[in-house]
């Protein structure tokens, strides 16, 4: 493989190789955070839940305290409960039993009340009645706090009271955990999942982590949310999509250059090896002619031909070969004017029928000698038309010089000049080798042959046809091609008719 094509695949591989490692720590750090964020919520609904088990407790040490004053004061009758009761929200239903187990209060009841009188009396142990302590009752799905008092006379009593949950949320819960700090926040859910508090609506809301709020609301959880689309995970998710297409798009850029500087470069190249081969070509062309001048020069001067009508051959062909070579150097010439931008045109009424004429006069020894047939016709009806005969005839002997040097076994060069259409036609026909159609467009450029043309065994110096079409897009007109390989071509060079003058 060779070194260019090396260079930008390493590039691309490396591209490819950071984006993988990139993509890699992305998913590495999406992992460590997300930990790390659940670490964090967990501490924060720990915390929460410690706090309403705080709060709840001082609240029933409190309960308790009062309790046990208003038992314990001389004269103490439940009656006083009542009174006791509406300055504790707090507590739901408040039951007293005696030693016995007999319910001293409430003396009216409902059929829950009935199942709780049943239930708390046989669910306390001998042993609890001697203390001074608290327990924790489940009774039909509700948790009930016992605790054994004395009255003043010193008769143990036992007093059972619920939690009222509305004034639990509203008083504890609510005021404890207050409203939302930052984006995530903290609600307390039963058992079933169902808000018993919540700062905020749950819909949408992710829940990161539970935890329980102990003995103390056993039916009860700590929950801590997180408001749809602020989780770490979408937002590692969104990093990562934004990532991922900004390399993507750099990775196109990177592409896109390489592609670019791969073929200014093939450009370049291809530029640089026609130019050499535009140079080896002028020189061979030059030498040909060259060559002949000198070699029937010497022949002259050596007083060897002694046949008059064999010298008159030999100065034509001297003559016709300078012809060839200032045709040769005026195309180079020409063509760097044109390269430089400083080729002009004067362009002037001109007749046609004597400018083809001419022309192709300088061809007609050329010609005959290699057997061609030549057919010529030309309108007998043209007017005068806007060109600058110099380069309309460089143009049209480029043509004729091609249609001799790409022809094989069938000689024969037609040239034809009339008016169609309100423009001037001048054309050139072979019945040569022909150009392929793909390389119908490109034969124009500079410096381009057909397989660089070594293949056909013809020299040349490729800047024949870009010259041909200055010279015809200079007059505001424009060539045609129409050729088949094998069969032959024809080259038609269109003129408007209206006057013009141009420069390059
Ligand atoms: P060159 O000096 O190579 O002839 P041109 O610019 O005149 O340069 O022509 C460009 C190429 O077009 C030639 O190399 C040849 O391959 C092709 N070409 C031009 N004229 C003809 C023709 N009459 N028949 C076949 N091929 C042609």
């Amino acid at each position: 493989m060779r070194l260019s094509a090396v260079a930008p695949l390493a590039i691309v591989l490396a591209a490819a190789v950071l984006a993988v490692l990139g993509y890699l720590s992305l998913r590495q750090w999406q992992a460590t955070s997300e930990l790390l964020f659940r670490q964090q919520s967990r501490e924060m609904a720990t915390m929460a839940a410690e706090k309403v088990r705080m709060v709840l407790n001082q609240m029933e040490d409190e309960i308790v305290a009062r309790l046990r004053a208003a038992v314990g004061r001389p004269g103490f009758t439940p009656d006083a409960l009542p009174a006791f009761l509406a300055d504790a929200p707090l507590v739901g239903r408040l039951y007293l039993f005696d030693r016995r187990g007999h319910l001293l209060f409430p003396a009216a009841f409902t059929d829950r009340d009935a199942a709780a009188i049943a239930a708390i009396p046989g669910a306390i142990p001998e042993s609890f009645w001697e203390r001074e302590g608290r327990m924790r009752l489940g009774v039909g799905g509700e948790t009930i706090l016992a605790t054994v008092l004395k009255t003043a006379a010193g008769a143990p009593v036992l007093a059972a009271f619920s939690r009222d949950p509305e004034v639990l949320a509203r008083d504890i819960i609510a005021r404890t955990l207050g409203p939302r700090a930052g984006q995530s926040f903290v609600a307390v859910i039963d058992e079933q999942g169902r808000p018993v508090y919540s700062p905020e609506p749950l819909a949408g809301a992710e829940r990161v982590v539970i935890v329980s709020l102990g003995a103390e609301l056993p039916s009860w959880r700590v929950a801590l949310y997180q408001p749809a689309g602020l989780s770490p995970r979408e937002a590692a998710r969104r990093q990562i999509t934004l990532f991922t297409a900004a390399f993507g798009l750099l990775l196109l850029v990177i592409v896109g250059g390489l592609a670019a500087t791969w073929r200014l470069v093939r450009r370049e190249t291809q530029i640089a090896r026609l130019k050499s081969d535009f140079v080896a070509n002028v020189s061979h062309d030059l030498k040909t002619p060259l060559s002949l001048i000198r070699m029937f020069g010497e022949t002259l001067e050596m007083g060897r031909v002694t046949d008059d009508r064999q010298r008159q051959e030999y100065y034509r062909v001297i003559t016709r070969e300078s012809e060839r070579l200032s045709r040769l150097i005026d195309n180079v010439l020409d063509f760097s004017r044109i390269d430089g931008g400083r080729r002009t045109y004067d362009i002037v009424p001109t007749a046609v029928e004597p400018l083809v004429r001419d022309t192709l006069e300088a061809f007609d020894y050329v010609l005959r000698q290699r057997g061609f047939a030549l057919t010529v016709r030309i309108d007998p009806g043209l007017h005068d038309a806007p060109l600058d005969g110099g380069a309309v005839a460089q143009a049209l002997a480029n043509l004729i010089d091609n249609a001799i040097k790409y022809s094989a076994d069938r000689k024969s060069v037609a040239v034809e000049a009339r008016g169609e259409a309100g423009r001037l036609a001048l054309s050139v026909a072979d019945e040569g080798i022909g150009i392929p159609r793909v390389e119908q467009a490109r034969i124009f450029e500079k410096f381009y042959r057909v397989g660089r043309s070594d293949t056909q065994g013809r020299r040349g110096s490729g800047v024949g046809l870009a010259l041909v079409r200055h010279v015809v897009e200079a007059h505001g007109g424009r060539v045609t091609v129409e050729s088949e390989p094998g069969r032959g071509s024809r080259f038609t060079l269109w003129f408007p008719l209206g006057t013009r003058r141009a420069t390059a």
